[in-house]
């Protein structure tokens, strides 16, 4: 079966003639997926040849299984199913400059975070391109006529630069003008730290928002909780984003949980603070949220405030990330865990 999903117009149109088609259909199918329809509702196409793609073919591999809304605020989290009955999460955050949509990239994660729910049962696969686009397309079609997602971030399970090839198609995707036809820097990549594809990809013409998942202000402390920093150590990592931003021309954002005793203290901000300077950039810090299976303590709002004012006091551009959809389970991988063994997570509740 082919993902028309994961294929550009041309694609497309390439896939017709070898199916014995005229290439302008290709067109046709293209605009119809990128709307998130699926062959039935091609009506401009011949039934006949409706059905023949049907049997070759995949227009939607991806379907919301699952929705729930918070209760505090807009925010929605949402259960991706895909075809071969995996699933994956997303995030749909109503912002006053928009919809933020949060996607996955892969079916669990290898990367073994400590503070992270997506990476208990390891990585099952990855996520190919169409099925990236597809997570996109199935909530625009669940917003209605009205609404549609404007911003991307690749914040769900998953390493993205550890799927690099489809990540990177995905982006291409994104661009095709009959097609959804999003900007680039209108979409976000987070990535623990994976140097020589971070490099990468500041070479490549694709300019999306690149956001690194520091977590610690050294070595010692990065070590306790990201396997990662065993392979890849600050300092490359650090000019690895001073290189994404030569390139780019754009700054870098630094996402920062507050893990009480491992690295909020004010002394690991000041520490912070001078690793950074001289480089463009932004820090986001994040209240940890707490993950049943991990043993690891989040920290006051005091704390949060005494960390971003020490930032600040070095001039260095910080803020502290609303925490959306708390009661949702809104940390990585939380919902899907909670779906496939929902005794184990009474609190949440699906509509
Ligand atoms: N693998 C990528 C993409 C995940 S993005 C990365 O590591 O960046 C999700 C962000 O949420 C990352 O910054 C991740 O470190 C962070 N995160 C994961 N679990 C968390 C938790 N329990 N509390 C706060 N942030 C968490």
């Amino acid at each position: 079966m082919t993902e028309l999903t994961r294929l550009t117009e041309e694609e497309i149109r390439a896939f017709c003639v070898a199916e014995g088609f005229p290439a302008f259909r290709g067109g046709q199918i293209f605009s119809w997926i990128h709307r998130g329809c699926d062959f039935d509702e091609m009506t401009n196409l011949p039934e006949a040849m409706r059905e023949a793609l049907k049997a070759r073919a995949i227009a939607q591999p991806v379907s919301i299984l699952t929705s729930v809304q918070s209760r505090i605020d807009d925010t929605v989290k949402v259960l991706f199913g895909l075809k071969d009955g995996n699933c994956v999460e997303g995030v749909i955050m109503r912002y006053h400059h928009g919809i933020t949509l949060c996607i996955s990239t892969q079916v669990g994660c290898r990367m073994g975070c400590a503070f992270c729910a997506s990476t208990l049962d390891g990585c099952i696969r990855s996520l190919t391109a169409g099925e990236m686009l597809g997570e996109i397309l199935s909530v625009n079609r669940f917003l209605g006529e009205k609404e549609h997602v404007h911003n991307v971030v690749l914040m769900g399970s998953g390493e993205p630069l550890d799927n690099y090839e489809e990540v990177t198609r995905f982006f291409r995707l994104l661009r095709e003008k009959n097609g959804i036809c999003m900007s680039l820097r209108n979409v976000s990549l987070s990535t623990c730290g994976l140097v020589p594809q971070m490099r990468r990809l500041a070479e490549e013409d694709l300019p999306v928002t690149l956001c690194v998942s520091l977590h610690a202000p050294n070595d010692t402390v990065r070590m306790r909780t990201m396997p990662i920093a065993k392979r890849y150590s600050m300092e490359e990592v650090l000019a690895a984003c001073h290189y994404y931003v030569e390139k780019t021309g754009r700054r870098v954002i630094f996402e920062y949980a507050l893990i009480g005793g491992v690295n909020a203290s004010e002394k690991d901000a000041h520490e912070l603070a001078g690793r950074l300077r001289g480089l463009q950039c932004h820090v986001n810090l994040i209240p940890l949220n707490t993950v049943k299976e991990r043993h690891l303590e989040g920290v006051s709002e005091k704390q949060v405030q005494a960390f971003l004012r020490v930032l600040e006091s070095h001039h260095v551009s910080a803020t502290r990330r609303r925490e959306m959809g708390d009661d949702i389970a809104g940390a990585c991988g939380q919902l899907r865990r909670s779906v496939m063994s929902p005794k184990e997570n009474e609190s949440t509740e699906t509509v």
